[in-house]
């Protein structure tokens, strides 16, 4: 499915598929869980390591998170790490954070993949 140009909701909210993870609506693959944070498979992967990494405080997207988010910004990085050491992928992953439309930011409560477990290419798309 592709995401590009996808407008931004007027309205973001915490009803977002992510949301519904997060309140144990429905289900996902989850790796990964703290007070914090919620890692699970991403439902389309992209490569064999495929993980979707939120906070569990709502924010629609990384262009805004304010100053008092920066612990738990970071904290997801940490998770990611965590993940990524789990996962075996010692040689290396990629990080992703999309945001907005021109980002192709599909599911609006910030969220970072982590991607790994073959070789990827640079630039991206
Ligand atoms: P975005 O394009 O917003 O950066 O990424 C959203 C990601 O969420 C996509 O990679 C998509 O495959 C994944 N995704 C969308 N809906 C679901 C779902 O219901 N469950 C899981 N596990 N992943 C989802």
């Amino acid at each position: 499915m592709t995401e590009e140009g996808k407008p931004a909701p007027t309205n973001p909210n915490e009803d977002t598929i992510f949301g519904k993870i997060l309140r144990k609506e429905i289900p996902a693959t989850v790796v990964y869980e703290d007070e914090d944070a919620l890692a699970f498979r991403d439902v389309s992967p992209q490569a064999p390591t495929h993980v979707i990494i939120i906070p569990k405080v709502f924010i629609s997207q990384l262009s805004k998170a304010k100053p008092e988010h920066e612990r738990v910004l970071g904290h997801l990085l940490l998770v990611a790490q965590k993940v990524a050491y789990n996962e075996g992928l010692d040689d290396g992953f990629r990080i992703v954070i999309n945001d907005g439309p021109k980002g192709c930011q599909s599911v609006y409560h910030l969220h970072v993949h982590l991607i790994g477990g073959r070789q990827l290419k640079w630039p991206p798309g």
